[in-house]
């Protein structure tokens, strides 16, 4: 049950929604919503797509007048430093003070941080996108630019590249595995990805690494890449992948979960970590699923998913069931769309293809896992319903 005052590190999307939900559901004792960045809470998934082409400037995640209003006491340029489950206390960092605030419960929602390139940090020219000044110190980059790498094609990646793109910026696109999101997707779904950004004329150069960043005079000035070729550009973004940044953690005896499954705070599947009173969601999370393995996912649906089971549970209340992940991209102008759990190694079945859209759907022993699509909403949806029990793949492929 929930114990007052509640605290929340992290106000990002996780936080504000675990805030909101515990208000919704009937919590009246006081939610204070920790923030690192100076900003009232604002979305991501626009940062890598409107906020870099420069169609929003900031995409808030509510009104200014929803904390008053929903008495959440929001405190921005507000970091923790470091948390002590035997007081029942965080150190919160604030104007360069370090201050205790006494919690009730305490989540965790503090999301992830940027991965760099090695020796990247500080290079003129040399770009990350995580936060909003990430995306805006780019954007003004890029308005001058006319060559970019952007190394990495996970789904930031080639989001990053189709948007430089539309912004008339040749953009070379660099990955080591066979093709852009293979990794996740296996390497028919590659195939398709690779289709679209070598049709809309991006240099892809797969089944390379960047060995180097080249600087001139102190800024960026291109790449070398594993097979000895060099790449010039004005511009370099790095969109090798985040991970959960929880220093703030040392020392607590809030455990966290192996790398190899991915890292991040360890949690039961409500999001309880071992330590009591203390939960921890969304991208910085590594829950134990029903299947008895931990996981963490970087995903927007999922991390509301959680956040609503997280603030069920602290009221008592039922627990909802997680909802069919979701993930969604958008890439020259189509929407990507993946449902369910598809893995790399699954079957993939490709039931629909006209060259540019496409729906697959995947399968492991004989049922169905995933559907991905591109530009394909209405039927990526109408398939939603096959997820939500164990369905055979022939149900749906007619056989
Ligand atoms: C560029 C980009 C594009 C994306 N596009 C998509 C998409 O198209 N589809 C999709 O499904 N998902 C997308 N995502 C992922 C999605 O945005 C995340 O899954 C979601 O934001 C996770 O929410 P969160 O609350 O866990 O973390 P975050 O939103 O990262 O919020 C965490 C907050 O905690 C703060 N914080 C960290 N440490 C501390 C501390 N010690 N003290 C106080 N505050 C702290 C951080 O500053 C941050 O504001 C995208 C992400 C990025 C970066």
């Amino acid at each position: 049950m929930v114990e007052a005052p509640v605290v929340v590190v992290g106000a990002g999307l996780g936080g504000v929604r675990l805030a909101e939900n515990l208000r919704n559901g009937g919590y009246d004792g006081p939610i204070t919503l920790l923030g690192a960045e100076q900003h009232p809470p604002y979305d991501r998934p626009p940062l890598s797509k409107t906020v870099l082409t420069g169609d929003d400037e900031r995409v808030d995640l509510k009104p200014a007048e929803f904390f008053r209003d929903s008495d959440i006491d929001l405190r921005t340029g507000t970091r923790v430093v470091a948390v002590d489950p035997t007081s029942h206390t965080v150190s919160v960092e604030c104007d360069g003070t370090v201050e205790p605030l006494p919690y009730g419960t305490l989540v965790l929602a503090t999301g992830l941080a940027a991965r760099r390139f090695p020796g990247s940090e500080g290079v003129a020219g040399v770009h990350v996108i995580r936060t909003v000044e990430d995306a805006l110190a780019l954007r003004a980059e890029a308005t001058s630019a006319s060559r970019a790498v952007v190394i990495g094609a996970g789904f930031i990646g080639c989001e990053v590249t189709a948007s430089l793109h539309s912004m008339d910026i040749s953009v070379t696109l660099v990955e080591p595995t066979p093709a852009p999101l293979s990794g996740p997707l296996g390497p028919r779904i590659g195939e398709m990805v690779t289709r679209l950004h070598v049709e809309a004329g991006v240099d892809l150069r797969v089944g390379v690494g960047v060995d180097e960043i080249v600087t001139e005079d102190g800024r960026a000035a291109g790449v070398v890449l594993s097979d000895g070729s060099r790449v010039d550009a004005d511009l370099i973004v790095v969109g090798i992948g985040g991970y959960p940044e929880l220093e703030y953690l040392e020392g607590s005896g809030i455990e966290l979960a192996d790398r190899a499954a991915g890292g991040g705070v360890a949690c039961d599947g409500v999001g309880r970590t071992g330590v009591a009173d203390v939960y921890a969601l969304g991208d910085c999370a590594n829950w134990h699923d029903v299947d008895g393995h931990g996981h963490r996912v970087e995903h927007w649906t999922h991390t509301v998913d959680q956040a609503a089971m997280v603030a069920a549970h602290l009221l008592g209340h039922a627990i909802p069931h997680q909802t069919v992940p979701y993930f969604w991209s958008d890439q020259y102008g189509l929407k990507f769309q993946m449902l369910g759990t598809p893995r790399p190694d699954d079957e993939v079945h490709l039931v629909d293809d006209d060259g540019r859209k496409f729906l697959a759907y995947y399968s492991r022993e004989g049922l169905l896992t995933g559907v991905v699509g591109a530009g394909r909403v209405g039927k990526l949806m109408k398939a939603r319903q096959f997820l939500l029990t164990p369905t055979p793949i022939s149900t749906l492929l007619g056989g």
